[in-house]
């Protein structure tokens, strides 16, 4: 099946390609403005980019909204998760703000909503995923992304997301989840 993935995240394009093999994703022209994501929830604003993506493309098309909630801050950074240390910052910059404000231990959750709009029919879907885990005592590992070197999951001890394999975090991962039940609605039809 043939979809557009609405995301400017190179990252995120890599992991969907590896976890949705039997789609063909073509990516949204370059330059295309991203929609202001003003959401509350990932689900809204999953649906907000997937909208966009779909009257931009014409064509069915994927979007997701992903982001790490701290229990000890109330869920923080939450929908922020992206630009958590200001308007503009890297991932640098919000890894070494979670450093700051968590303690190792903490506990962590990875959360992500993948929506999809099919602009032919007006189907508009989520399917959704989590991976829970714990802040590392300090950043490890150079795969992945974000804030991937603080996050060790529960499923592998001792360990942070950025030192698995790509295989090994498709495996447990809040993407990874989300894209199985993605997967699983569209072997259905
Ligand atoms: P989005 O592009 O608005 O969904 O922003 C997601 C943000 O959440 C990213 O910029 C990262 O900061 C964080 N994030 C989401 N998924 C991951 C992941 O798999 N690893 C590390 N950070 C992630």
């Amino acid at each position: 099946m043939r979809l557009t993935l609405a995301t400017h995240n190179s990252h995120k394009l890599s992991e969907f390609e590896r976890l949705l093999p039997g789609c063909e994703l073509v990516a949204l022209p370059q330059g295309s403005d991203p929609p202001v994501e003003d959401g509350s929830t990932f689900a809204a604003n999953a649906l907000i980019k997937a909208r966009a993506g779909a009257a931009t493309s014409s064509a069915a098309t994927i979007a997701d909204d992903s982001g790490i909630c701290v229990a000890a801050l109330d869920g923080a950074p939450g929908v922020l998760s992206a630009r958590w240390a200001g308007e503009g910052c890297d991932d640098a910059a919000n890894l070494e703000r979670l450093i700051e404000l968590t303690e190792p231990g903490d506990r962590l959750e990875y959360r992500c909503v993948i929506a999809y709009c099919d602009p032919e029919s007006g189907l508009e879907l989520t399917f959704e995923g989590s991976c829970e885990g714990s802040r590392a005592p300090e950043p490890r590992g150079d795969g992945g992304f974000g804030y991937d070197p603080a996050f060790e999951p529960d499923e592998f001890p001792g360990r942070t997301m950025a030192e698995l394999s790509a295989a090994e975090k498709d495996s447990i991962s809040h993407r990874g989840r989300a894209a199985e039940a993605f997967r699983s609605w569209l072997t259905s039809q």
